[in-house]
């Protein structure tokens, strides 16, 4: 066991994107920041370009949407560090664009709901044990103004269930983890170029501090909610 005295934070889907600026503001904050990517080359790749600009993080193998994967990581995780104190459920699909729901392809919904969706809560559920020896445990579901009921409608079906899903999911875990001292919120990072954002949003930084306010919540932050830079969005 590495025995690690800094908090260890894990970050999904992060070998590029809103993910990896996530892994790079939270190595730049003392976190030892663990690289999740589901193509083990390309989380290399990604810990390189950290390494450059003199950040250190560890990279592993994760594919959320592959429950060996999970298991397999949270064994890792367990044997290297024994501890998680920030889950950041960041990885997702974004397969359908200008789809109806009414002739939508229930395949992609099912994809998406597997990886977006049950990524997260599998993931959670495998590092809960870790994130009970925590002081400071923290939760963030990456999710989106998509899948706000309020909002819903923007031609992205898939996406957009599997992101409600994902709130829904992020009530019942905040719920049940309170007991746990666990903090768990949903948070949408704002319109960010990224591949899946494409050009003309906001960059990656904005994006990704998004997500790092419901990181450093103080412990009587709150818990159940879903946020914009800070500010609460509507279900
Ligand atoms: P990108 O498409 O740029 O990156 C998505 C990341 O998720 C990639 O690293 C991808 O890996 C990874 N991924 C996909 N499937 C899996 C899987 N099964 N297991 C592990 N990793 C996986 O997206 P963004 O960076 O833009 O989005 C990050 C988060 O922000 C997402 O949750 C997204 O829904 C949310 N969001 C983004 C917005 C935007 O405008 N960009 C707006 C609102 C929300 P690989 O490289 O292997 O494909």
């Amino acid at each position: 066991m590495s025995g690690a005295h800094e908090p260890v934070a894990v970050v999904t889907g992060a070998n590029r994107g809103i993910g990896l600026e996530v892994v790079r503001q939270l190595a730049e904050r003392g976190f030892t920041a663990v690289l999740g990517s589901r193509d083990a080359v390309k989380g290399e790749a990604a810990a390189v370009s950290l390494a450059e600009a003199g950040l250190s993080v560890v990279t592993h193998q994760l594919d959320v949407a592959d429950s060996k994967s999970v298991t397999a990581f949270a064994q890792w995780l367990t044997a290297e560090y024994g501890r998680c104190d920030v889950l950041v459920n960041n990885a997702a699909i974004l397969y359908d664009t200008w789809q109806r729901p009414a002739s939508a392809d229930l395949d992609v919904v099912r994809q998406a709901l597997e990886t977006n969706t049950l990524g997260a809560w599998r993931t959670a559920q495998a590092l809960v044990p870790l994130l009970r020896r925590s002081p400071h445990p923290r939760v963030v579901n990456v999710s989106s103004g998509g899948g706000s009921l309020a909002g819903m409608g923007a031609g992205t079906p898939a996406y957009s269930v599997s992101k409600a899903a994902l709130n829904a999911t992020t009530r019942l875990l905040a719920a049940d983890l309170k007991r746990d001292r666990i903090l768990v919120n949903a948070v949408c990072p704002g319109w960010v170029a990224t591949d899946m954002g494409g050009a003309g949003g906001r960059p990656v930084s904005e994006g990704a501090r998004s997500v790092l306010w419901a990181v450093e919540l103080p412990d009587k932050g709150p818990t159940g909610g879903f946020y914009r830079d800070g500010r609460p969005l509507d279900w």
